[in-house]
């Protein structure tokens, strides 16, 4: 059974000191409970890694970057690259989330570069895949999703693929306030795991964690976290508050 990860995106919020205070208050959740069946990770922006990786550096709380370079090193100005991150402690990165996608050309083939360097460098990359509102109106949230992957995936064994984690968020759920039903959930979710048992095998859709993401709160999280598919959830807004996203990690 794939592992339980209950992930929050803080995106571009939270100043380094709000976020390291958020930190230092997961850390101490974290700590004071028995979280055997649930991983639990926070992606701050970039310039809080460094000191959040320390600060975490023998808490069960894992850090994780929201991007990394397809590059190495050398004249990317304005990059991360993975060795960086490394160094800096931090060993999770999500790769492909929409908003980079949409706002910042992260097309499948530069998503697909992205994951080589994670993978070379031994990092989990969370690769988030979802289709926008024209595509579930038309009905072609699975061509979608199966397109990103394929894209995504080129070129990757199907041990190379084990060690990923994918993250199922339809684009018309993000940030918006409206939830894919639990039934769609699984639904798709249900899609990338037949998607890897076909491509790959059986033992490598087992082991995948699929998270849902898009307005995951509270009050909805424990029926979309119970679907037999999904493995936990990626959470945006409700990351943020400390008290919302503790709620999130008990129903995970
Ligand atoms: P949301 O964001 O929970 O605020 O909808 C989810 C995400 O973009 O990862």
């Amino acid at each position: 059974m794939a592992r339980k990860i209950v992930a929050g995106n803080w995106k571009m919020n939270l100043l380094p000191d709000e976020g390291y205070q958020l930190i230092e208050d997961l850390s101490n959740f974290c700590e004071g409970n028995k979280l055997d069946n649930v991983e639990v990770v926070v992606s701050p922006p970039f310039i809080h890694l460094a000191k959040a990786a320390e600060m975490t550096a023998h808490s069960k709380l894992t850090i994780s970057a929201q991007n990394c370079s397809d590059q190495l090193s050398g004249a990317y100005t304005g990059e991360v690259s993975v060795e960086m991150l490394k160094a800096a402690g931090v060993n999770w990165t999500l790769i492909g989330h929409s908003e980079r996608r949409e706002y910042y050309g992260d097309t499948d083939e530069f998503v697909n570069g992205k994951l080589k360097r994670t993978i070379e460098a031994e990092m989990t990359p969370v690769l988030c895949v979802g289709e926008v509102l024209e595509d579930r109106k038309a009905g072609k949230q699975e061509e979608v999703v199966a397109s990103q992957l394929k894209g995504a995936l080129a070129g990757f064994s199907a041990d190379e693929v084990k060690n990923m984690v994918i993250a199922y968020e339809p684009v018309w759920a993000i940030g918006t306030g409206e939830t894919a039903s639990p039934e769609q959930a699984q639904e798709v979710h249900a899609f990338i795991r037949k998607y890897l048992t076909q491509t790959y095998s059986a033992e490598v859709a087992n082991a995948v964690s699929i998270l849902y993401g898009g307005s995951v709160k509270p009050e909805n999280a424990k029926e979309i976290f119970g679907q037999p598919d999904v493995d936990g959830g990626l959470i945006g807004g409700a990351s943020l508050k400390y008290e919302q996203f503790v709620k999130l990690i008990e129903i995970g």
